[in-house]
Protein backbone atom coordinates (compact mmCIF):
# COMPACT_ATOMS: atom_id res chain seq x y z
CA UNK A 1 0.00 0.00 0.00
CA UNK A 2 3.01 2.30 0.72
CA UNK A 3 3.74 1.81 -2.90
CA UNK A 4 0.79 4.54 -3.94
CA UNK A 5 2.78 7.73 -2.48
CA UNK A 6 5.38 6.78 -4.86
CA UNK A 7 6.20 10.04 -6.89
CA UNK A 8 7.67 8.78 -9.61
CA UNK A 9 6.73 10.80 -13.33
CA UNK A 10 4.50 8.54 -14.89
CA UNK A 11 3.46 8.60 -18.47
CA UNK A 12 0.62 11.06 -19.35
CA UNK A 13 -0.92 13.17 -22.36
CA UNK A 14 -0.90 16.39 -21.93
CA UNK A 15 -4.37 18.13 -21.34
CA UNK A 16 -3.71 21.19 -23.35
CA UNK A 17 -1.72 19.51 -26.28
CA UNK A 18 -1.90 15.78 -26.19
CA UNK A 19 1.74 14.97 -26.08
CA UNK A 20 2.79 11.95 -23.68
CA UNK A 21 5.49 12.99 -21.34
CA UNK A 22 6.06 12.00 -18.01
CA UNK A 23 4.42 13.82 -14.99
CA UNK A 24 3.97 13.03 -11.90
CA UNK A 25 0.42 14.47 -11.56
CA UNK A 26 -1.80 14.40 -15.00
CA UNK A 27 -1.43 17.52 -16.35
CA UNK A 28 0.48 19.73 -18.87
CA UNK A 29 3.68 18.54 -20.43
CA UNK A 30 6.88 20.89 -20.01
CA UNK A 31 6.32 22.94 -23.24
CA UNK A 32 3.21 24.07 -22.38
CA UNK A 33 3.11 25.11 -18.86
CA UNK A 34 6.13 27.29 -20.41
CA UNK A 35 3.44 29.23 -23.03
CA UNK A 36 0.91 28.78 -19.99
CA UNK A 37 3.31 30.63 -17.75
CA UNK A 38 4.35 33.69 -20.73
CA UNK A 39 0.94 33.83 -21.08
CA UNK A 40 -0.66 34.94 -17.77
CA UNK A 41 2.21 37.16 -17.71
CA UNK A 42 1.26 38.86 -20.84
CA UNK A 43 -2.44 39.01 -19.72
CA UNK A 44 -1.60 40.38 -16.28
CA UNK A 45 0.15 43.20 -18.03
CA UNK A 46 -2.73 43.53 -20.32
CA UNK A 47 -5.38 43.47 -17.72
CA UNK A 48 -3.89 45.94 -15.53
CA UNK A 49 -3.93 48.87 -18.75
CA UNK A 50 -7.29 47.27 -19.64
CA UNK A 51 -8.81 48.00 -16.03
CA UNK A 52 -7.59 51.18 -15.82
CA UNK A 53 -9.21 52.95 -18.00
CA UNK A 54 -12.92 51.76 -17.24
CA UNK A 55 -12.52 52.88 -13.34
CA UNK A 56 -12.58 56.13 -14.49
CA UNK A 57 -16.19 55.61 -15.58
CA UNK A 58 -17.27 53.01 -12.94
CA UNK A 59 -16.30 55.04 -10.05
CA UNK A 60 -19.04 57.74 -10.25
CA UNK A 61 -21.72 54.95 -10.64
CA UNK A 62 -20.32 52.24 -7.53
CA UNK A 63 -20.30 55.66 -5.66
CA UNK A 64 -24.19 56.66 -6.39
CA UNK A 65 -25.08 52.97 -5.51
CA UNK A 66 -23.32 53.23 -2.15
CA UNK A 67 -25.48 56.43 -1.63
CA UNK A 68 -29.04 54.31 -1.93
ZN1 LIG B 1 1.38 20.04 -23.82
Amino acid sequence: MADALDLTPIDFDCLRCGAVSPMRFRGLCGDCREQVKEGLRRDAREIEVAEYVPKMNVTPNAVALKDD
